[in-house]
């Protein structure tokens, strides 16, 4: 069955699907021609603050053209964030290199800034950090490091959308940002990701290793390539999502202050702690359970599930990943922050489209679990 609250429902207009039914009516289908890519891209670097838009098919693509065209490869180490999506380690690993886990801080959740120096090898060439759940990571602290060793820094910036650091977007600090439009992410295009780059050197590399390498005379490739387009119809969609950006970050800030309230003050119950530097967006509304809480985080899971909420635990963090233990080279020692939120963290139904009155439903339902199965 179905849950009641699901931890997240994209929320779509009738702008969005006149949007892309116009794209399908100027024959917009694939990703190399049509007026909704360019539209979009210039869109999204715009909110971004950057020159260059590069639309790809996924998150995961945008990453992993990012990396590639960094000339990041075999022999390269770079530093990610231990508690992420997989995305984040696959772009590294698929290019050759291998992924250093940085552990987590207490306060956001996010890589721990202070922990990249001890993790530095005469190998590291990148810093890949993931702003978590919205927060961002410190990045004037992080882009000074990074200049100090003479490191890239690519943001994976899939989980935050329209975040900043002292006023300045996530994604505009790397040499290139890396966004995800996936169907659950703050706006989203179904499937779809963008990178964003000031740079028109690595623009150019992006889109062409986008594009199959195509270069001229037309069907002599030089570069081997891939084929990470997005297509009109998705493009098409992009355009109101980034248009409704605000509205929509200030529907998800409404849930999750609703949140706070009810729970802020429950024992057990952490939330990430704001930075007085940071300005967070909410893509998931996001908790620690610590042992004041009771019960464990897989029994309160367990018992909203009963109650028709859905919920989700953290990521398993990167050290534990089975498929990158065995890449030659890859150190799995413990990050003991990021192994412990992977336990004790969850995220709750984060939806826009939540009233008030859903969240103080699912709120008294957490209160309620803890003591009664
Ligand atoms: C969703 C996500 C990705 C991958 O994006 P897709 O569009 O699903 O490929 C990468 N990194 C993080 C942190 C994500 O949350």
């Amino acid at each position: 069955m179905a849950p009641r609250y699901p931890v997240f429902e994209p929320a779509l207009t009738a702008a969005d699907t006149a949007a892309v039914v116009d794209a399908l009516g100027r024959g917009e289908i694939s990703g190399t021609f049509g007026e909704a890519i360019p539209a979009f891209e210039r869109a999204w670097a715009d909110v971004v603050g950057v020159r260059h838009g590069i639309a790809t098919s996924n998150g995961t693509t945008a990453l992993q053209l990012a990396v590639l065209a960094a000339g990041i490869g075999p022999g390269d180490e770079v530093l990610i964030s231990a508690s992420t999506n997989i995305a984040t380690a696959l772009a590294v690993a698929h290019a050759g290199a291998v992924p250093v886990c940085v552990d987590s801080e207490d306060d956001t959740w996010n890589l721990d800034v202070d922990l990249l120096a001890a993790r530095l090898t005469p190998k590291t060439r990148a810093i890949l950090p993931v702003h978590l759940f919205g927060h961002p990571v410190d990045m004037d602290r992080l882009m000074a490091f990074a200049r100090a060793h003479e490191l890239v820094v690519i943001e994976d910036c899939a989980e935050s959308h329209g975040a900043t650091v002292r006023g300045r977007q996530t994604g505009s600090f790397g040499a290139m940002g890396c966004f995800s439009f996936y169907a659950n992410k703050i706006i989203t295009t179904g499937e779809g990701g963008m990178v964003v780059t000031d740079d028109d050197v690595l623009a150019d590399k992006v889109r062409l290793l986008r594009n199959l390498g195509f270069q001229q005379p037309r069907f002599v490739h030089e570069v081997l390539g891939f084929n990470f387009r997005l297509t009109g119809m998705q493009a098409a969609l992009g355009v109101p999502q980034v248009a409704r950006l605000p509205a929509i970050l200030a529907e998800k800030e409404r849930v999750a202050a609703r949140y706070r309230h009810g729970l802020v003050d429950v024992d057990g119950v952490r939330f990430a702690r704001a930075q007085p530097w940071a300005a967070p967006v909410t893509w998931m509304v996001a908790v620690e359970l610590t042992p004041a809480f009771g019960i464990s985080r897989d029994e309160l899971c367990r018992r909203l599930a009963t109650r028709g909420i859905e919920t989700r635990t953290f990521f398993c963090p990167m050290n534990q990943q089975p498929g990158l233990r065995r890449l030659p080279g890859f150190d799995p020692r413990p990050c003991p922050v990021a192994d412990r939120i992977w336990q004790t963290g969850l995220y709750l139904p984060s939806s826009p489209k939540l009233a008030n009155d859903d969240v103080d439903a699912i709120v008294a339902a957490f209160i309620a679990a803890r003591t009664t199965p």
